[in-house]
């Protein structure tokens, strides 16, 4: 750890809460107002020293220390600050690995969890909140894999904060000019494979359906909510679909400005899609996999949301809202900040522990563990197109892309 990056929090030194799921002290708050733990002995290891062991008096689950650390199940410590800012400046994971001593393998690892941990922090920021601002809802272009798999990745933004609110990403076809062989081998995926069609409106659909509770306090507090995005035709047709927004589209309690290019780029007045540009600008220089012409393009579409939700995580909760040239930032407030995300104090108590403490699945609040884009990314649901083999015209049989091992731990 540099002296400039002082650790937010020490060590996770007190068991927080039984780990079995089925125990009436896994719940945080009972268990922070029980007696619920004795010490159950200790063990030693190479890479940490003596670890302390508890045991619950209720279940009789043991645990230790490491159980609530996010360096659980891992044999060397990850300095996740830095391991951060290495995944958000356009660094390759090999390169990452080589800056750090560590494999491949573990630099994926860590993105698993560090994503998880970035989960966490949405997860409680979007529960019970209220839009306190427009949104704009931006759709982005970028490939997973190859060429003959484009993605759309739909983003709603703040208005005025800039913060993120939630994402997602969809695999889209492959359309505008294209050669003669180009269209060949492209034909020859899809008889395969094909695309869901109108992924890109059934994801900004999905994204909005997710933000619904959300959506609907913003309405009952304000007369007029605005949705801002640009002029094409699917983020119609995704807001008409969703009947609670399709009512309130035509009470005129939302209104859906659509800004077209030409209004975008005009010099004369303010570009009011200013923060899909923004976040679009952002991801851009500081990923690999979406820079243009990048070699580093995304090959799992599971390893490419989670390094998205990190980097998407660290923009809303950790960059300053507006860089203004000064060295300490500490006092500038930040994107969540002006979004009103961070108000509440197990907010602020979980973004002092993001570097820290282990978060498991079963904690999030309940609005937002039924949100899609958060499930899809903690359970790694999304399907990958498949290897096609382009001489034969077949499904490859070796190399297909799937997580061969998971760790159990991580999916809790
Ligand atoms: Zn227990």
């Amino acid at each position: 750890m540099s002296e400039q990056n002082p650790p937010r929090e020490p060590v996770v030194s007190v068991p927080a809460f039984c780990p079995n799921q089925d125990c009436r002290y896994h719940d945080r708050r009972i268990a922070g107002s029980a007696n619920w733990s004795i010490r159950f002995g200790a063990f030693r290891t190479l890479s940490r020293g003596l670890i302390q062991r508890f045991r619950c008096r209720e279940c009789g689950k043991t645990c230790s220390t490491q159980t609530f650390s996010v360096h659980y199940w891992t044999h060397s410590t990850t300095d996740f600050r830095t391991f951060e800012n290495q995944l958000t400046s356009a660094s390759g994971l090999r390169q990452i690995g080589r800056m750090n001593r560590q494999s491949y393998r573990v630099v994926k690892n860590r993105t698993h969890r560090l994503a998880r941990q970035y989960l966490t922090l949405f997860s409680h920021a979007l529960e019970g909140h209220t839009f306190s601002e427009y949104v704009t809802i931006h759709g982005m272009h970028s490939i997973l894999r190859s060429q003959y798999f484009p993605v759309t990745i739909n983003i709603l933004v703040g208005f005025t904060s800039q913060a993120c609110y939630g994402f997602n990403m969809v695999i889209t076809r492959r359309t505008g000019s294209i050669s003669r062989s180009q269209r060949e081998i492209r034909r020859t995926i899809e008889s395969v494979w094909r695309s869901r069609r109108r992924s890109a409106e059934n994801g900004t659909r999905q994204l909005f359906t997710d933000l619904l509770p959300q959506i609907e306090r913003a309405i009952a507090r304000t007369r007029l909510w605005y949705v801002i995005s640009d002029a094409k035709k699917e983020h119609v047709r995704a807001l008409k679909r969703i009947p609670v927004i399709r009512a309130a589209l035509e009470k005129q309690r939302i209104r859906h400005s659509r800004i077209t290019d030409r209004a975008r780029h005009s010099i004369y007045c303010y570009n009011r899609l200013f923060s899909a540009d923004y976040i679009d600008r952002e991801i851009r220089k500081d990923m690999g996999d979406h820079a243009k012409e990048s070699v580093k393009y995304a090959r799992e579409i599971n390893c490419a949301l989670e390094r998205l939700v990190i980097k998407l995580g660290s923009h809303t909760f950790t960059k300053p809202h507006r860089i203004t040239g000064k060295v300490d930032t500490s006092d500038e407030p930040r994107h969540a900040e002006v979004a009103r995300l961070t108000s509440t104090p197990i907010v602020a108590s979980y973004d002092l522990w993001l570097y820290t403490h282990r978060h498991v699945f079963s904690h999030l609040p309940e609005e937002a563990s039924e949100m899609d884009w958060i499930r899809t990314i903690w359970k790694r649901t999304e399907t990958n197109p498949p290897i096609i083999d382009l001489k034969t015209g077949e499904m490859k049989r070796k190399g297909q892309p799937k997580e061969k091992r998971f760790a159990r731990h991580l999916f809790v």
